[in-house]
């Protein structure tokens, strides 16, 4: 028997989610990676709405928004929005996420072929867990492929100069070093103090976790310093840095309790 006869209730099968008040966003541009190694990536940016008074007035005008809160996108032909990491705050003057294309996605596959002036309908979904926070203690960032942009986003934004150390994983330095510029410009401007890259195509394949073994004593030491740790990239990413990084604790003797991390797991973002 099924369950519309015996709750003799007709059921509303089609799941159709609460859309919270969005925004209609307008691409300004896009910088493409990852074509050579058959993972096409994008770094869209689109343009701050324009709010009306009437919209400020009524309270309907863009929330504040920082590196790591969520954009939700919703996609052409379907009810249900795909979530995105913001990789800009308000502050940086536009809104930014990075995308990976999955074969026979539907939000990412419209995303990543969006045209500059394209729009997209979005909304802003707020996300404190994922804030780099106002401490003066060190950061160490670790992240792989997509996983980077809320990390670039901290880094963008560290102004007071924070020290600030990314362990960033890619496949192929000419294909997908996403923010490669940025990175180099922002080390030498101080936002960023150390970078170390994994690159996991070539004659010695090197993921994140390696990097962070080869720089066991600065990591232990930035933990003694009270560094928190945030982590954005693939499940299997964050197995092996978890344990790389229980490995660097119980060789500098330092107890388990002291780390602080905070992990984005998305399954598949690399
Ligand atoms: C908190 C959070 C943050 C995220 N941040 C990012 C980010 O910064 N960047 C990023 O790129 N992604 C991010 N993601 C992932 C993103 O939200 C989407 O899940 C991703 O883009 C795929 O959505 P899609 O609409 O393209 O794919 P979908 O259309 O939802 O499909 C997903 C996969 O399922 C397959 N599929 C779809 N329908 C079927 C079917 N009927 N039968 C079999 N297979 C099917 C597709 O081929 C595809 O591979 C994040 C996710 C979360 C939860």
């Amino acid at each position: 028997m099924n369950g519309e006869r015996v709750l003799t209730l007709s059921l509303e099968l089609a799941h159709q989610p609460a859309i919270p008040y969005g925004f209609t966003l307008d691409l300004i541009s896009r910088r493409d990676y990852g074509a050579e190694v058959q993972v096409p990536m994008a770094i869209l940016r689109f343009a701050l709405p324009r709010v009306t008074l009437w919209q400020r007035l009524t309270g309907r005008g863009m929330a504040r928004f920082e590196a790591g809160d969520l954009l939700g996108v919703l996609p052409e032909g379907s009810p249900v929005p795909r979530l995105y990491s913001l990789a800009s705050g308000a502050s940086d003057g536009f809104i930014e996420i990075v995308v990976r294309k999955h074969p026979g996605g539907l939000t990412s596959g419209q995303l990543v072929a969006l045209k500059p002036g394209a729009r997209v309908r979005a909304f802003l979904r707020r996300n404190p867990r994922f804030h780099a926070g106002q401490d003066r203690v060190p950061l160490i960032l670790i992240g792989a492929g997509t996983g980077v942009g809320p990390l670039a986003g901290f880094i963008r934004a560290n102004a007071r100069r924070r020290p600030m150390y990314l362990f960033f994983g890619i496949r192929n330095r000419d294909s997908d070093f996403l923010y490669g510029e940025e990175l180099a410009i922002w080390q030498t401007e101080g936002r960023l103090a150390r970078l170390f890259t994994a690159v996991s195509r070539g004659a010695r394949p090197h993921y994140v976790q390696d990097a962070l073994r080869a720089e066991a004593a600065l990591v232990a030491d930035a933990i003694r310093q009270g560094a928190r740790i945030m982590v954005c990239g693939g499940r299997d990413m964050a197995q092996g840095v978890a344990r790389a990084l229980e490995d660097i604790l119980a060789s500098s003797g330092l107890a388990p309790a002291v780390l602080k991390a905070e992990g984005r797991y998305v399954e598949d973002v690399y």
